[in-house]
């Protein structure tokens, strides 16, 4: 059997290593002519470390990563609220990593070129469709001279992101994306370490202005560490969604100009970042299906979510090895793609909407709601400890990261 995927993403490159292990054969065709550092942070959760960790990657993630010891939440007045441990310090068997996203798609890369082969990833090539004769799924691709290809194979798997051409022909008529009312603006820099050194942060709520901040690398001999950061706030109209659209500080520092934390000055790093980006917090609504065939979507081509709750790249790692178990279970393609469909789609739709209503960081707008945004004197008056853990043991559920969901945990 032959799989061919559009997008060397990290969804992508997780599919191709899933469907190695298992044996199957498959070649990636990649837009961009090389991956170059783009974007900024992502937080990787023990349930997706858990996938990455039996494809035997966990050392060299490690190695370029933060362990994050502790999710920690704060209001707009830098008030400590609430504390939870994260990854291994939770009790999980898995770490929780929070890594530059150009490190994870280079350690998956390299993984990919060194296991299937060097000729696995055709970059510079664009999907532009696909047709599906029933034989095979053909994928049209575009190459870096112009050159017009067919790769034939036994599945087609989208896995080409949130413009991904192959969901667009599966379903010409979905309408544009959904925007959350929020324009995020996200930067990386070299900064002091502060609270643990892994700390993840979030502070404030986004009426009146909200940060979500964590380390992405280890520090380093000169004491400084790369530092991620993302901004959010409300915004009447959204920009396009382009994950490399260059945003400007002056758009949104007023927000967040008075925010000189004893133990962070929040204000000081967001004036130090050189390449300010800007991505409105859109999603879709999930599809009523992902397979048709020999032809199906995976990652962010299939569950574009609003990216909250350190879920984007983690559900569409755990797309991967499902992809490649459903495959190798011996049915016909069409009905190992259909199988898929049927497991992963509701799991990750939920995500999406618990996105959209539930996220974690709903502990800051209780907060922010009862407190009236303003400074407290103690915040057991405000919301109880079981109240925070409630909140955040949902979404762990829906995540399927609830320690007990996690088996071995
Ligand atoms: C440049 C970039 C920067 C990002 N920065 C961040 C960030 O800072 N923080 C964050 O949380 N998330 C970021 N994301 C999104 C995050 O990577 C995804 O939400 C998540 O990892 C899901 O991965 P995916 O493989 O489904 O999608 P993606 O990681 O988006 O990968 C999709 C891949 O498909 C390729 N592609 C697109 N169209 C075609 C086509 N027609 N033919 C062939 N290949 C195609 C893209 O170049 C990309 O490599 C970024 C994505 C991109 C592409």
């Amino acid at each position: 059997m032959k799989v061919v995927i559009a997008g060397a993403g990290i969804g992508g490159l997780t599919l191709a290593l899933s469907l190695h292990e298992a044996g199957i054969d498959c070649e990636l065709y990649e837009a961009a002519p090389e991956i170059a550092p783009l974007g900024a942070g992502v937080n990787l959760l023990p349930h997706s470390i858990k996938v990455l960790s039996s494809l035997g990657l966990l050392h060299a993630l490690e190695s370029v990563a933060v362990e994050t010891t502790e999710a920690a939440f704060f209001n707009r007045h830098g008030q400590f609220v609430h504390r939870e441990r994260a990854g291994r310090f939770a009790g999980y068997d898995h770490p929780q990593l929070s890594i530059h996203r150009a490190d994870i798609q280079l350690t998956l890369l390299d993984a990919v070129r060194e296991r299937i082969g060097e000729t696995a990833v055709h970059l510079g090539h664009r999907a532009t469709g696909f047709t599906d004769d029933g034989d095979a799924a053909v994928l049209h691709v575009t190459g870096p001279g112009g050159d017009q290809i067919d790769v034939r194979a036994d599945a087609l798997v989208g896995a080409d992101g949130v413009h991904s051409v192959v969901r667009r022909q599966l379903w010409p008529d979905e309408g544009d994306p959904r925007y959350s009312g929020v324009t995020m603006w996200r930067g990386t820099v070299e900064w002091d370490p502060y609270l643990t050194g892994a700390s993840m942060i979030r502070v404030g709520w986004l009426t009146s202005g909200k940060m979500v901040i964590y380390p992405v690398r280890p520090v380093q001999e000169n004491g400084k560490q790369l530092i991620n950061w993302v901004a959010e706030v409300e915004r009447p109209r959204p920009q396009r969604r382009e994950w490399n659209r260059a945003g400007a500080l002056e758009d949104f520092i007023d927000v967040f100009e008075d925010w000189t934390f004893d133990w962070l000055d929040v204000a000081g790093m967001l004036h130090a970042t050189e390449g300010v980006l800007e991505y409105p917090m859109v999603d879709q609504d999930p599809l009523e299906r992902w397979s048709f065939g020999r032809v199906t979507l995976l990652g962010d081509a299939a569950h574009p979510m609003i990216p909250r709750g350190s879920n984007g790249a983690g559900q569409a790692i755990l797309d991967g090895p499902a992809l490649a178990r459903h495959l190798s279970s011996g049915l016909p393609v069409a009905e190992a793609l259909a199988a898929y469909d049927d497991e992963r789609r509701p799991a990750t739709s939920r995500v999406v909407l618990t996105n959209r209503t539930n996220p974690p960081d709903t502990i800051l707008k209780e907060v922010y709601e009862r407190t009236g945004d303003q400074p407290f004197d103690n915040i057991d008056d405000v919301i109880t400890t079981e109240e925070m853990t409630a909140i955040t043991s949902r979404y762990k559920q829906v995540a399927a990261y609830a320690k007990e969901q996690l088996s071995g945990s």
